[in-house]
């Protein structure tokens, strides 16, 4: 089974992006991949990372 998060559940409105890995921590590598590649971030502080993990949903 797969894991999927989409920025759409992480706040942004206007992102389509969707990612899909086989395990939590290759989508975290690939989420933080696309927020550095798409939107520019340079930091990814705790509670981010938090957020993101929470996101994450078994496919
Ligand atoms: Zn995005």
């Amino acid at each position: 089974m797969g894991k999927t998060v989409s920025c759409k559940d992480l706040g942004s409105i206007s992102c389509t992006w969707q990612g899909r890995a086989e395990t939590e921590e290759e989508l975290v590598q690939l989420a933080m991949a696309h927020g550095r590649e798409a939107h520019g971030m340079t930091e990814f502080p705790p509670e981010l990372m938090n957020e993101l993990r929470t996101a994450i949903k078994d496919e």
